[in-house]
């Protein structure tokens, strides 16, 4: 198996990080390469998302200094995702396996050897999955455990506790380049594309200097992004919930006019309580099913593939 190993690292204003987690990762890599895990063409490719700091001249300065060291200069600020996107679209011609990382070494670089490990033993996409938070604070901790959650409700499947450190081999990033969306998130997709995977369990440090570059709000628009983008689940909540609306209107039918005949009642109660039920539960409903035709159209402009052949057993005569 060909072995080359491409990491792409999104950077956003990292020039207080990238010098200390460039050697960090050069060092990773030579070792890589002294065990012959991996190819000496192995390379580490950062991605300038529109930084207004110096972090492109810090990738152009590794680059002149270390041909391990690599760089793409986005035009301007496309955020995180837009960023790993064009790193792993731009390297997937030179790689046989890439591993997505963020600037900030959060991710323990140390789950690398496994998940070379398992990527030479076969497995297409390795996922690097936080097997604590004890470094996050109390409120990013929830939030971040609070997103998995929701975003699994709403019908966006994804890894519990995995961002984006993963390794993907060539013919899986193949798959994901069949996804033409423009409203991509990554870590729904990449499910979705299929062949085999497996998880590698690492600790969560520190970002060791500067700031999070995702705030509540950013991790937020995330969030709506990822369900949005993946599925048409909050549409079909519409149509339960009208669903649900029209069933209460019936008991409300029978419940006014047990009133209405016993008397009990002013006149014109009984029309108006029926009729606020009945036609808002109609309301929800119908909305319900336009949203499911929209729901439709939004997946068909999608375009996504309908498979992804894996292998293909024929003798030809
Ligand atoms: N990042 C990026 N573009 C942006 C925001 C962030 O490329 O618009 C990068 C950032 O440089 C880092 C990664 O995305 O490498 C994750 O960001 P951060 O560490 O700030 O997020 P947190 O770990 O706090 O969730
Ligand atoms: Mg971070």
């Amino acid at each position: 198996m060909e072995n080359i190993l491409y990491l792409v690292i999104p950077c956003y204003n990292e020039e207080e990080v990238l010098p200390e987690t460039a050697s960090r990762l050069g060092e990773k890599v030579n070792s890589l390469i002294r065990q012959s895990k991996i190819d000496e063409r192995s390379r580490i490719i950062f991605i300038n998302d529109g930084s207004k700091d110096h972090t492109w001249e810090i990738i152009r300065a590794l680059h002149e200094k270390d041909r391990m060291f690599g760089g793409i200069n986005l035009s301007r600020n496309r955020g995180h995702q837009n960023a790993l996107l064009a790193g792993l679209m731009t390297v997937r011609e030179y790689a046989d396996a890439v591993i997505s990382m963020d600037a900030d070494l959060q991710d323990d670089i140390n789950a690398i050897d496994e998940m070379i490990d398992k990527y030479l033993s076969g497995t297409d996409i390795v996922y690097g999955v936080r097997s604590s938070r004890k470094r996050d604070t109390l409120f990013k901790k929830a939030t971040a455990e609070g997103f998995y959650k929701i975003m699994n409700a709403m019908g966006a499947n994804t890894v519990f506790n995995h961002a984006d450190y993963r390794l993907m081999s060539r013919r899986a990033l193949e798959g994901l380049a069949e996804y033409g969306e423009v409203n991509l998130f990554l870590r729904g997709i990449v499910p979705m594309i299929g062949y085999s995977a497996d998880i590698v369990y690492y600790e969560r440090g520190e970002r060791f200097a500067g700031e999070s570059k995702y705030p509540l709000g950013k991790m937020l628009s995330l969030a709506v992004e990822g369900v949005t983008s993946l599925s048409t689940k909050p549409l079909r909540l519409i149509t339960g919930l009208g669903f649900l609306i029209f069933i209460v209107s019936i008991g409300m039918l029978i419940y006014s006019l047990v009133r209405h005949f016993t008397g009990a009642t002013i006149v014109g109660w009984t029309t108006l309580m029926v009729s606020i039920w009945a036609i808002g539960g109609l309301i929800l409903l119908s909305l319900g099913v336009v949203g499911e035709y929209i729901g439709k159209i939004y997946l068909e402009t999608k375009a996504r593939p309908r498979f992804i052949v894996e292998e293909f057993l024929n003798e030809k005569e």
